[in-house]
């Protein structure tokens, strides 16, 4: 009787307490209630600037930001925090995909009439479970992410946080966007209201699209059509990205200032006047997507059995990607057999660019048919080491340059202050890329959300036991 009654009590002081502290808060306080304080002690960090790795660091989370970072001597642990004892593991920023697309895809097929919130939402926690914290997404989206947006952006997100540009800009009877979302432009003053109206909906940045498809369409956007986006973009203070596939759209595209390549260049060997042109104008190879071009040299993806795919994925997606038909539709198709050259040009490339110093991030091109949600991320790393990058150099193109990219200053360093968007793994991704997906652990906003080793889509959790090691 007491303890009900002092229970009630306490609950209705903590219900002032708390609605003081709000209204309160509404005015001079970042946060209501009582501080989550977090310490990880005792891992290696690896903190996204590329710096060398720091053995024996902790970390301090207060709520959803990093508050502290130091050496494991000097970790405070202050009463009532939790304290967690990472021996052994590896702290990393969340990694950041700079390209790719949701919503569009319902097992194998691809229809914008699958897009709806909830597909999206799925998509975001898969990504988060890959360690993927955020995505940029490349001019496919409906207007309900700017909805899904706002919400990750007022609350504690508890998936990957997305930045967006809306409809990108197709030229009409060219390559890009989806059927049934984008509306294509004819003109130059078409292109520009087209941004315009972009803008008006909020998006974080601008796409286009310059391409032909292995000349199987007739045209491509021409150059007054995206120097205009170029330049309304810029009026309003945006990024422009562009689809790219052809050195020569890349020259034109690097003059008319366009701010990032969403692809590389993959007709021919990038020359030493692009590389010039890009160190001249800031240009950057914002994302290479050599998983992309990797999986369209396959009929059958070599990954379909792998534990840290399938646990990802409905097991009747895989029985279509494994089905004969599909097999024998892939190899029929007649662009199959120039992939592999265009995969070497975009890894000879990306080797390059990297070389030649121009400033790149990490981006896969997933979210359409086969080309999946996170998985591809961890292969995109593992291929821009098998370019000739170093594993700091893909883990910093896939942290901190590319919140450098996208402009979000509290994302892709652990650092006091940022967002607490952490990747924790089990063995040194820097003596082998591969141990990217060792993931133990993955913090979005100061909270673990469920990593890919615990799920398990649309099977009982037993079918999807065992084989944690990649
Ligand atoms: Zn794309």
């Amino acid at each position: 009787m007491l303890s009900r009654s002092f229970g009630f009590e306490l609950r209705s002081a903590r219900l002032l307490l708390g609605l003081a502290a709000s209204l309160l808060c509404a005015v001079v306080c970042p946060r209501a209630g009582a501080a989550e304080v977090t310490v990880l002690r005792n891992f290696t960090l690896i903190d996204g600037t590329g710096k060398p790795p720091a053995a024996a660091s902790a970390l301090a989370l207060h709520d959803s930001r990093i508050e502290w970072v130091g050496p494991d001597s000097q970790a405070k642990v202050p009463a009532g925090a939790t304290s967690i004892d990472l021996g052994g593991k590896y702290v990393l920023p969340g990694l950041i995909d700079s390209h790719v697309h949701l919503g569009l895809v319902d097992g194998i097929a691809q229809d914008i009439k699958f897009y709806t919130r909830e597909l999206v939402e799925q998509q975001l926690r898969v990504y988060a479970a890959y360690g993927i914290t955020s995505v940029q997404v490349l001019g496919t989206d409906k207007d309900i992410i700017f909805d899904v947006r706002a919400r990750l952006r007022r609350e504690r997100p508890d998936m990957a946080r997305v930045f967006t540009s809306g409809q990108g800009l197709v030229y009409k009877g060219s390559y890009g966007g989806v059927a049934g979302l984008n509306q294509p432009v004819a003109t130059a003053a078409e292109a520009r209201a087209a941004v315009d109206e972009q803008v008006r909906k909020g998006v974080d940045f601008i796409k286009l699209w310059v391409d032909d498809e292995f000349g199987s369409l007739p045209v491509r956007m021409p150059a007054d059509i995206s120097k205009a986006i170029i330049d309304q973009a810029h009026k309003h203070h945006l990024h422009a990205v562009a689809h790219i596939f052809y050195l020569d759209n890349a020259k034109t595209l690097v003059e008319q200032g366009v701010d990032g390549f969403a692809h590389s260049v993959r007709d021919q060997a990038v020359d030493q006047a692009l590389l010039t042109s890009m160190k001249q104008h800031g240009t950057w190879q914002m994302a290479a997507t050599l998983s992309r071009e990797a999986s369209f040299t396959y009929t059958k993806l070599p990954f379909l059995q792998d534990p840290f795919f399938t646990r990802g994925v409905a097991p009747a997606t895989i029985a279509a990607l494994e089905s004969p038909e599909r097999q024998q539709k892939l190899a029929a198709a007649p662009n199959l057999a120039k992939y592999p050259a265009v995969l070497e040009y975009a890894m000879a490339n990306t080797k390059r660019e990297v070389s030649a110093g121009i400033p790149y991030g990490m981006g896969t091109d997933s979210g359409p048919t086969a080309r999946f949600a996170g998985y591809f991320a961890h292969w995109e790393l593992q291929l821009m080491v098998q370019a000739g990058l170093t594993p700091m150099q893909a883990l910093t193109a896939a942290t901190s340059s590319n919140a450098k990219f996208i402009g979000a200053k509290d994302l892709g360093v652990v650092a006091p202050g940022k967002a607490a968007d952490l990747l924790v793994l089990d063995a040194d991704p820097l003596a082998d890329i591969r141990n990217t997906r060792r993931i133990h652990t993955v913090y979005i906003a100061g909270k673990p959300v469920p990593t890919i080793w615990s799920l398990c889509v649309d099977r009982p959790a037993k079918a999807c036991e065992g084989g944690k090691q990649p």
